[in-house]
């Protein structure tokens, strides 16, 4: 309940809310939205989640909207303790899992800092739910024995690139936030040694009604990525596992 006199810190729930369908939350997030007094939300999620919570509950949009900047992370954070104050149970709602490029890490330090108690409740990452989405597993026997997951939107200076030398040795390669720059990672990962007829796949859209499949090869990926319509999230997967997809590579919807 919220309550303006409220002051012992309630909990932050930093929940991963899966990587699409309202329905892929895990009990346990569900089981806290409803009973959330705040929930604080990102933009990759399917609205209908928030129905879950009481009507009453305070809902704060904190993502990123198309052609508009994100709240600065600084004030997300300020933004979480304050509301810490104000309810006992405050839902820290992100895309996928809150730790997998979703600087859940930073919140939770700056809480845990501020002395607010915290609890990760984690979700299905995109990262997997995306391959998966195209019946492909990112390991398999004989086929795949490891994976990695990888950001492709790191500037080439930055200190953060990612290293292509060791990634091209990698079965399974998941490419996240990678889309807008799909020429150079192909051009990353064929220069380190990957061979160009490597199957590959983007998923745009995974569990979500819009939905889109293309696959080819690691070579044909730019091409692939002109097939695609709309702007939702997607994520390209490298690797031999690929050629085990078995869904119609087209759109989900056709298939359905
Ligand atoms: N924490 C999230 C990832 C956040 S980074 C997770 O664990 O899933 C955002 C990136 O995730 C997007 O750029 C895209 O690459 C990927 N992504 C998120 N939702 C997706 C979806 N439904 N389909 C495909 N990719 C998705």
């Amino acid at each position: 309940m919220p309550s303006p006199s409220f002051t012992p810190p309630g909990v932050v729930y930093l929940v991963g809310a899966g990587p699409g369908a309202p329905d892929l939350i895990t009990v346990r997030g569900r089981d806290l939205l409803r009973c959330a007094g705040a929930v604080i939300y990102d933009a990759l999620l399917d609205p209908a989640l928030l129905n879950e919570a009481p009507t009453h509950a305070e809902r704060i949009f904190a993502g990123k909207r198309a052609g508009c900047h994100a709240m600065p992370q600084e004030e997300i954070n300020e933004l979480l303790r304050r509301k810490a104050h104000e309810h006992a149970v405050v839902v820290r709602l992100k895309g996928g899992d809150p730790f997998v490029f979703g600087r859940g890490g930073e919140e939770m330090a700056y809480l845990l800092a501020a002395g607010v108690p915290v609890e990760v409740v984690p979700g299905v990452s995109s990262a997997i739910a995306s391959a998966s989405a195209a019946n492909v597993p990112v390991t398999q026997r004989r086929v795949s024995n490891n994976f990695a997951v990888v950001s492709g939107s790191s500037s080439p200076d930055a200190v953060d690139e990612p290293p292509w030398h060791a990634l091209a040795q990698i079965d399974t390669l998941v490419i996240l936030m990678g889309l807008k720059k799909i020429g150079q990672v192909r051009q990353k990962l064929t220069a380190a040694g990957r061979a160009p007829q490597t199957p590959a796949m983007i998923v745009c859209a995974a569990r979500l009604p819009d939905q889109q499949i293309v696959a080819g090869t690691l070579e044909t990926l730019e091409q692939l990525a002109t097939n695609l319509t709309g702007d939702g999230p997607a994520t390209i997967v490298v690797g031999e596992v690929v050629s085990l997809a078995s869904t119609p590579l087209h759109t989900n919807r056709e298939a359905s």
